[in-house]
């Protein structure tokens, strides 16, 4: 979609620093980030939401999540993540192409980490 922020992040008409990136996927740090190492999976082809993408493409997304999670882990040493996804502007979803948070926890983070990031 032309006017979609995240198709031209993933496409990289716009850049941003990339954590990962296969043919299908790109894997950013948020702007906005809940903690430190807050991520960003988003799927290269657009799908506004859950109702709309590809099983595939959503599963390897999921996959792709959880390498990032086991890495950031690794690199930050925190204590949990959140794997998370917001679907529709009641669900919290501020950004309308589909997208993976990854978030890190720390025992003494002040993230405000609800079902509505954004
Ligand atoms: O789930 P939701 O749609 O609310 O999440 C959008 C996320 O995209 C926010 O966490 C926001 O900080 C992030 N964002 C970004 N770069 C942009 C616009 C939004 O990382 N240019």
């Amino acid at each position: 979609m032309s006017d979609c922020i995240f198709c031209k992040i993933a496409g990289g008409e716009i850049p941003s620093i990339t954590l990962f990136e296969d043919d299908k996927v790109k894997v950013i740090f948020d702007a906005g980030p809940a903690t430190v190492g807050h991520a960003l999976v988003i799927p290269k082809s657009h799908a506004a939401n859950v109702f709309e993408i590809d099983d595939e493409l959503l599963a390897h997304a999921h996959i792709v999540a959880k390498k990032v999670a086991t890495a950031l882990k690794e690199a930050t040493g925190c204590e949990g993540v959140n794997i998370l996804q917001n679907n529709g502007e009641i669900a919290g979803q501020s950004v309308f192409h589909l997208h993976i948070h990854v978030i890190p926890r720390y025992s003494k983070d002040d993230a405000n980490i609800k079902w509505t990031p954004g």
